[in-house]
């Protein structure tokens, strides 16, 4: 069974749900608002970049203006939860990324 403490980086338990506490202060007034994902039709295809967010927009992106695009993206899928503390801004993705029948998570920033 998965560890809810170890899905998200930093989290404390709360009643049996966790909070997610900002990576950069420890602030637990955080938000997630945007999801960014990767999809490939299958395994290797080019991949198509799109984002959701919290007015239920669905927009195409590319790959510029995709999140840590930079860095490798797996042969399938992958899934950012993009997160924004309220006390100090700082911006991070939780990241799920499917490469050759697993899914790698993640915590990052832009910095
Ligand atoms: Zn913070």
């Amino acid at each position: 069974m998965l560890n809810p403490k170890e899905l998200m980086l930093a989290s404390t338990s709360v009643s049996g749900e966790y909070l997610t506490e900002c990576p950069a202060c420890g602030w637990e007034c955080t938000h997630f608002d945007k999801v960014f994902a990767l999809v490939r039709f299958r395994e290797d295809a080019e991949p198509r970049y799109m984002s959701l967010d919290h007015r239920g927009v669905v927009e195409p992106l590319t790959k510029e203006q995709y999140p840590l695009s930079s860095r490798g993206t797996g042969r399938r899928h992958e899934f950012l939860l993009e997160g924004r503390c309220e006390a100090c801004e700082k911006v991070w993705y939780e990241s799920f990324r499917q490469h050759k029948g697993t899914t790698l998570r993640n915590t990052t920033d832009l910095d």
